[in-house]
């Protein structure tokens, strides 16, 4: 059987840094665990501008649709804000995920226990909290028609809609059904159904995708406004949260940080299935480029690290080695090991980039 394959696309800033550390787990994965991955490297954002005048080389857009996973650091920087829209970094990363077709964007919201009195919540609330948001990436009122700023009579009006289709539900709701059935098998769907026909629509769709194929799991609905006051109050009511671009988006970045701090969270987009029955995926951690602190050593790979667990875990079906990877970071968290960005207000010495990455690496060997 041929090598599962990963196009690598470390990006500008601290992308590649952090990548480094994650290339370092790919040939651990191949010296201690036998699984050799077929890697490609490529430019993505400003560094793909500054070589070719684009964000993404049609060659790159190509590969991209060819491999197994995509990972990618992050995009952007200062030098580039001036530039024309169309070729912006960011344009890049839109692009893979336009083509791509990646309408499942999934967002877990993992609190590691070293780390729970980061949280702006009490810490029973957040310590050990293990949930998921699946968010509709490529629908919705962030591209609904018509759309744009009128002028009626004699004021100007602001006009987006919230369009979905059947389908369009349908296939984010097997997503978050199928990701469920890899965890607790809990799904809770939330719209604003009281007051928007689209909510409406995703609520019996997402009912009548469970009742015919998912009846093993859990279902529940929840209004998105409450919603985003029970994952503040109890988060560990939750597994998996379903819901549409706009919710997704707001509950996702509340959710998120409930946990702390921006290097920790990984996350995956996911879209149909290929010929090989795994579905389209790019890998991506939640934050960006960070140029105040690229070239410093200090940024923290973990959530680029935590997004290749997640790669094996939904590209591979490796959830042993995913789950090996996170229990690595929770150990040397849990041994005091700290990059910059968590350390707490009693001060310590924070360690590197490259320090965190061989810890990491240290904490996978002795998991052997
Ligand atoms: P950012 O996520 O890059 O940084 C926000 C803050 O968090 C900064 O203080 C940064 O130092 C810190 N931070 C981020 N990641 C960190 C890590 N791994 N370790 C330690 N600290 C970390 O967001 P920004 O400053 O708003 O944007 C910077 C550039 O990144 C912009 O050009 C923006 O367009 C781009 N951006 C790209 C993506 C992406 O590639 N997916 C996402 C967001 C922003």
């Amino acid at each position: 059987m041929a090598n599962p394959s990963l196009l690598i696309l470390a990006g500008d800033g601290i992308g590649p840094e952090v990548m480094a550390e994650v290339k370092k787990i790919i040939g651990w994965m191949g010296a201690k665990r036998s699984v050799t991955f077929d890697v490609t490297e490529d430019l993505v954002g400003g560094c793909a501008y500054d070589k070719h005048g684009v964000p993404l080389h049609d060659d790159t857009m190509a590969k991209a649709q060819e491999v197994d996973a995509v990972l990618l650091g992050a995009v952007g920087g200062p030098q580039y804000d001036n530039l024309d829209f169309s070729v912006k970094p960011e344009r890049g990363l839109l692009r893979l995920r336009k083509e791509m077709d990646l309408f499942s964007n999934l967002r877990p919201a993992q609190c590691f226990d070293a780390l729970a009195d980061f949280s702006s919540l009490k810490k029973d609330v957040v310590a050990g909290l293990d949930i998921v948001i699946v968010r509709e990436l490529t629908s919705g009122v962030y591209f609904g028609e018509p759309r744009g700023i009128f002028v009626e009579g004699n004021e100007r009006v602001g006009i987006n809609t919230q369009r979905y289709t059947e389908s369009e539900i349908a296939r984010v709701a097997r997503s978050a059904f199928e990701l469920a059935r890899k965890r607790a098998n809990k799904v809770c769907s939330m719209e604003k159904a009281n007051v928007m026909e689209s909510g409406i629509l995703w609520r019996e769709v997402v009912q009548e995708i469970h009742d015919k194929e998912y009846p093993d799991v859990a279902l529940s609905h929840m209004y998105a406004d409450n919603g985003a006051m029970q994952l503040v109050r109890w988060p560990k009511q939750f597994d998996v949260i379903v819901t549409d671009n706009l919710f997704g988006d707001v509950l996702s970045d509340c959710a998120a940080m409930l946990t702390g701090s921006l290097g920790m969270l990984p996350s995956a987009s996911l879209g149909a299935p290929m010929a090989n029955g795994r579905p389209k995926a790019l890998y991506e951690p939640v934050h960006g480029s960070a140029p105040d602190i690229a070239g410093t050593g200090k940024a923290n790979p973990i959530a680029c690290i935590l997004s290749f667990a997640m790669a094996l875990r939904y590209s591979f079906d490796m959830g042993e080695d995913a789950a090996r990877i996170e229990k690595a970071v929770e150990k040397v968290l849990a041994d005091g090991l700290r990059t910059a960005d968590l350390m707490g207000p009693d001060g310590g010495t924070p360690i590197t980039t490259t320090q965190m990455g061989d810890a990491i690496i240290a904490a996978l060997d002795a998991s052997l």
